[in-house]
């Protein structure tokens, strides 16, 4: 059993409807009978799910998160966009940035920095993904890459309180396949060890099944979970398994 602060952050990507929120109520009661106070579970629905789920966790203690945001830290003709301070209103108090499916969709290092600093600026705290894809890996990149991600996208940024980084290498996100433990262990120790005092967490096809050999990497910080966490069930036994 792990006695360090860990991290549960349920990334629903685009899933998700009103009707869903119903089995929520399963991991209201869990997070409230769950005697380990050193956890945090942060729910980062669609932004339309945003508000009615922030009005379900009110007297919880799960938080709720955003999984994108404009770069303006201001109102205006952006259409179809919402920016950080927008989602701050209506219950966010976190944010997914710089996720791979994003970088696939053109978003660069600089752009990813503007929306770290602009969510920043009115107090969300950012869960900044990182991430090398197969090629690199392969290549033998992992490190310069992730190094890479990290220096742009925080650059300019001197106050790193707010910023948990997600590890989450590319060819891992939904496919099954996670780094060897000890490659995965070696990886997030050279991030911290450059990058002082930053939470890192592991995300990439965490699943109940996995989360016994994961949980024994004793460098992470919790998990950024993607498909098993719309099924509230798998995301409960992720944690229930790694406190056992
Ligand atoms: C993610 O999208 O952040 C993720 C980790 O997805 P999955 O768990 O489905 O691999």
């Amino acid at each position: 059993m792990t006695n360090k602060y860990m991290y549960f952050v349920a990334n629903w990507k685009m899933f998700g409807e009103l009707n869903s929120l119903n089995s929520l109520n399963k991991v209201i009661k869990f997070s409230k009978n769950f005697k380990k106070k050193s956890i945090k579970i942060i729910y980062c629905p669609p932004a339309t799910l945003i508000n009615s789920m922030s009005k379900m966790f009110k007297n919880s203690k799960i938080e709720v998160g955003a999984q994108n945001a404009h770069e303006s830290d201001n109102y205006g003709p952006f259409t179809g966009s919402i920016n950080s301070k927008m989602l701050k209103d209506v219950g966010a108090k976190y944010i997914i940035l710089g996720h791979s499916e994003n970088r696939k969709s053109g978003e660069t290092n600089r752009l990813i920095n503007l929306k770290i600093k602009s969510a920043l600026k009115i107090n969300l705290k950012v869960i900044f993904c990182i991430g090398e894809t197969l090629q690199e890996k392969r290549e033998k990149k992992t490190i310069k890459v992730l190094n890479n991600q990290i220096k742009s996208g925080l650059k300019g940024i001197t106050n790193k309180k707010d910023i948990i980084i997600a590890y989450e290498p590319v060819w891992s996100i939904g496919t099954g396949l996670t780094p060897k433990k000890n490659d995965l262990f070696k990886t997030i120790a050279s991030l911290k060890k450059k990058n002082k005092k930053l939470k890192v967490l592991y995300g990439g096809s965490v699943n109940p099944r996995n989360i016994s050999d994961l949980k024994s990497i004793n460098n992470i910080d919790g998990f950024l979970i993607g498909g098993s966490s719309q099924e509230t069930k798998k995301f409960i036994d992720i944690i229930k398994k790694t406190y056992n």
